[in-house]
Formats: structure tokens, C-alpha cells, sequence
């Protein structure tokens, strides 16, 4: 292989890897990764809302639950003392009037704890299904990363044979043409090098003049096209190997 017929080969290899490579991008299996990415997303950001709110909810209940202890006991108490003597008709008006107010207490705590039991239940089955949801995310990510290796293996093969003989072909340019060329690829999104067809250049096609032409020819293999300054082959079309 010639040097000039390397650096054909080298875009060749170059333009096919990018094929590949946005190929494999462009693959159903990603766009199905990146929606199941966004949706974890949401999910966790609602959980973390609904744990903050179960705590909460938890910390009201349990304070709900002193409080209804300590009215309760202290129900039981107050009856004990009228239990316990004989009490004037003023005392045992005022113990009425006292366990009155710590019944109406007991009630209106025990109101409040069955809208917090009920709340508490409802964030704890928020936060069993979010956590469902993110297991089945899970499943659902392992399944399309799986189909993904699967569909795209022929593919990175072909990358990674692609890559070696990248490696092989490139040591056959001269350095100084290897930076021109990738340079020139950035500059070109790829097409870095074209050939001369008769007296066109393959990429540009402004016919060249004859002077230019009969320079090009009589130079060596690679040189510079004078109109669009891509890498220029001038091979002999008919040597051996070649039959572009
Ligand atoms: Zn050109």
C-alpha cells in the first residue's frame, strides 16, 4: 500500500467508524435508556418529598400519642378521687367540669390522630409504590441494556477491527502527512482527502487549470488541492491494488 493509498483508506476507515458510531447512538435501545434515566429522576425526587413527609407525619403521631396518654391517665386519675370519699356538691362539680374538659381533649386528639393515621397510610403507600416503580425502572434498564449488547455486537466488533487496522494504515503516513490530515478531517467534518479524477478533484470538482494540472501530476502522490485545500491524491489510478 502507498502511502497515498493509505490516506484513502484512512478516511475510508474513519468515515465508516463515525457511521458506526452515530449508528449505534441512534439505536431505539438508547432513546428507551434515556427515558427510563428520566423518570428515575422524577421518581426519586417525588420520594425523597414523601419520606420527608412520612417522618413528619410520624413525629405527629407518636406526639398525638403522648398527648392522648397523658389525658387519658390523667381521666383515670381525676375519676379515682371521686372514687376515693365523700366530696361536696361543689367538688363533685368542679371533677365534672374537670373531666368534661379532659374528655373533649381525648376527643379532639383522637380526631386528629385518625386524619394523621390516614395521611401516614397514604405516604406509606406513596413510598412503597415510588420504590416499586424504581425497582421496575431497574428491570426494565437491565432488559434494554441487555438487547442493546446484544443488537449493537456486530457492530462495536466491526469498531474495534476497524480501530486495529486504523492503527496499521496510519503507520504507513508520514507524520508530517498525518497531521495535515487530521487537521484538514476537523476542518472538513471528514472529507479530508480527495483524489484526482482526469483532471477533477473527486470532492470539490473545480476542473483544474492545466498549468496546476500538469504540476499536480508531475509532484508526488500527495499534495494539496488548490482550490478547496483538501489533501490531494494524484496516484496512478492504475496501480497495484487499486481499481477505485
Ligand atoms: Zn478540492
Amino acid at each position: 500500500m502507498t502511502e497515498a493509498q493509505a490516506l484513502v483508506r484512512l478516511q475510508e476507515i474513519d468515515l465508516d467508524m463515525l457511521r458506526l458510531a452515530s449508528t449505534l447512538a441512534a439505536m431505539p435501545q438508547q432513546k428507551k435508556l434515556q427515558a427510563i434515566a428520566r423518570a428515575r429522576r422524577k421518581v426519586e425526587s417525588e420520594q425523597t418529598k414523601i419520606y420527608a413527609q412520612r417522618k413528619d407525619l410520624e413525629t405527629y403521631v407518636s406526639e398525638n400519642q403522648a398527648d392522648l396518654d397523658h389525658y387519658r391517665a390523667r381521666t383515670e386519675e381525676v375519676k379515682a378521687e371521686v372514687a376515693s370519699g365523700s366530696h361536696n356538691y361543689r367538688q363533685i362539680q368542679d371533677y365534672e367540669a374537670h373531666l368534661t374538659g379532659l374528655a373533649k381533649k381525648v376527643e379532639k386528639l383522637e380526631h386528629n390522630r385518625a386524619q394523621l393515621d390516614d395521611d401516614l397510610e397514604k405516604a406509606k403507600r406513596a413510598e412503597s409504590n415510588a420504590n416499586l416503580t424504581l425497582k421496575r425502572l431497574d428491570e426494565e434498564e437491565a432488559v434494554q441494556k441487555k438487547s442493546f449488547e446484544t443488537d449493537s455486537a456486530q457492530i462495536r466488533r466491526k469498531i474495534v477491527t476497524l480501530d486495529g487496522e486504523r492503527k496499521s494504515v496510519a503507520s504507513q503516513i508520514l507524520p508530517e502527512h498525518m497531521a495535515n490530515y487530521e487537521a484538514a478531517r476537523k476542518r472538513f467534518k471528514g472529507l479530508a482527502v480527495e483524489r484526482l479524477v482526469g483532471n477533477v478533484p473527486s470532492v470539490c470538482r473545480v476542473k483544474l487549470q492545466p498549468a496546476s494540472f500538469h504540476d499536480l501530476t508531475h509532484g508526488g502522490d500527495v499534495a494539496e488541492c488548490p482550490y478547496c485545500h483538501r489533501i490531494l491524491i494524484v496516484d496512478d489510478p492504475y496501480a497495484e491494488g487499486d481499481d477505485k
